[in-house]
């Protein structure tokens, strides 16, 4: 531990989210194994909004840090809003592209001239935040991004110029989004055999050349290739065609695979360390005493993760959905899950299904996956969510919202073999589904696949020849130790 007044000779490593909760979730892990295993000198970066989010949801000491730890903030560019809820993506995207990069260089000189901090030696921007890379070519320290997305889903978002150049993108009119026009499966995308333009990230569903979301995605791409390294969190035994396929993308920085964080965060020992939370909203931890009554495999657990919207019309199908499976569930509504106002379910769902039914506003979802009475997984198809199902040995149910959990859920689904997609949420198919995942033959073959590529995640974690570790060791000395 360092002294006041005095620069310590530590590697300091800056490490900036995108302003989301899947994206501050598994780069706070990271933030964590760097700080434990290699002795990093962290600052973690969040936005002023998401700060102030934090310390509501955690209390007013929770981003007090360790010596080595520290936290700091820039702002998003947004105007004020209220504590709540998720920002608006799209504006998000926009105002962070455009306005962070002199509040991150003034931040990074503030801490370059601190007295009792080491200097900055290196920088992990997220993916979508790839600004941080001219902080660091100023300084002459390596940049590495850390695409929280599936390895399936960077390729997917990797191949946005083509389908361009290709004419796929933008779409002619608003008509080809329901002709039959995205069930058109290309086979030029490497490491993936075929994939229908249904399945490629959602950002290509648009007929305006312009489109904020598509041109952001587009830049945020072409900055990629000027990482020192990009990372993602996966593991090479879930997605080996298409991590080897990166070595066919020319000017493609290397590629470190180091998933799933959540399993090799499990070497980190230190509780201080680890009672530094990232949810956004206050966990109910209530689900874990009333899961522990119930049987194993027994309870369908329902979250659509930190941005989904939804109607209310599709909220009520849901809920009827799950009341006619006769199914026990853990549902979590967010606070802002129904588009517009609160969420209403009849009363005659609350009344039937009260003693098999558990409703909940958040909740420590690893905790819950983790959980032997959790039998399958209705999910949004959130990259950090399917991943911490398949560390739990979850077969899912997958109702994708937006961006690439379309790809990630058709590699459930088609390639993995642990998912089963809703296509259209009405009650009756949700019903039938429920009760397969559950009880059927299908829904048991996905279950022993799920355990089997929960051995396979924890085969890449742990032991001295894991892949994920010995990537995450060769990340450290071969790119961010280099400055
Ligand atoms: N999460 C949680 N409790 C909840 C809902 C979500 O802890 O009730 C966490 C979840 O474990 C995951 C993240 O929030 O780490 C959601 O990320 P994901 O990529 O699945 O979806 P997104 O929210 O980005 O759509």
């Amino acid at each position: 531990m360092g002294s006041l007044g005095k620069k310590e000779n530590k590697p300091h490593v800056v490490c900036v989210p995108f302003p989301a909760q899947g994206h501050i979730n598994p780069m706070l892990k990271l933030a964590k194994l760097l700080h434990f295993k290699s002795d990093f000198h962290v600052t973690f970066v969040n936005t002023e909004y998401n700060h102030k989010r934090l310390l509501k949801a955690r209390g007013p000491n929770s981003l007090n840090g360790l010596p080595s730890f520290r936290f700091e903030t820039i702002p998003d560019g947004l105007p004020e809003s209220d504590l709540d809820s998720t920002q608006d993506i799209p504006s998000l995207c926009e105002s962070t592209s455009k306005t962070c990069l002199p509040h991150f260089k003034k931040l990074i000189s503030k801490l370059n001239n601190a007295i009792d901090t080491p200097p900055v030696t290196c920088i992990i921007g997220d993916g979508v935040m790839s600004f941080t890379i001219d902080a660091a070519e100023e300084l002459n320290i390596p940049a590495v991004l850390f695409w929280t997305t599936s390895a399936c889903g960077f390729m997917c978002y990797m191949q946005f110029r083509q389908l361009i150049e290709k004419g796929l993108t933008p779409l002619k009119d608003s008509s080809y989004l329901t002709n039959g026009y995205l069930e058109t499966t290309i086979d030029w995308v490497p490491g993936i055999k075929e994939i229908r333009l249904r399945d490629i990230p959602t950002f290509i569903r648009t007929t305006d050349p312009n489109d904020i979301v598509l041109n952001f995605a587009l830049g945020e791409c072409q900055r990629a290739l000027k990482a020192s390294a990009i990372i993602l969190n996966t593991f090479d035994a879930l997605e080996h065609n298409v991590l080897e396929a990166f070595s066919s993308i020319d000017n493609l920085p290397p590629v470190y695979s180091i998933g799933p964080i959540n399993f090799l965060l499990k070497n980190v020992t230190d509780e201080e360390l680890n009672s530094i939370g990232s949810n956004l909203w206050k966990d109910e931890t209530d689900c874990l005493e009333w899961l522990a009554s119930k049987e194993p495999n027994s309870v369908v657990y329902v979250n659509f993760g930190s941005i989904t919207v939804m109607t209310n019309d599709q909220l009520v199908e849901f809920a009827w959905g799950l009341a006619n499976s006769k199914k026990t569930f853990l549902w979590v509504i967010r606070p802002d899950l129904v588009s517009g106002k609160n969420a209403v379910l009849p009363q005659e769902f609350l009344e039937e299904t009260k003693n098999r039914g558990l409703l909940s506003s958040w909740c420590p979802q690893e905790e819950v996956l983790g959980h032997s009475s959790i039998g399958g997984f209705l999910t949004h198809s959130g990259w950090n969510s399917t991943l911490e199902s398949v560390c739990g040995g979850v077969p899912m149910i997958c109702w994708p919202f937006f961006a690439e959990q379309q790809t990630n859920c058709r590699f459930c689904c088609n390639e993995w073999g642990i998912g089963l997609e809703i296509e259209d949420a009405k009650r009756d198919k949700i019903e039938i589904l429920v009760k397969e995942l559950m009880e059927g033959e299908k829904g048991k073959e996905m279950k022993e696949k799920a355990l089997r590529l929960k051995e396979l995640a924890h085969d890449n974690a742990y032991g001295a020849f894991g892949s994920s570790l010995v990537n995450l060791d060769n990340m450290i000395h071969h790119v961010l130790l280099l400055s």
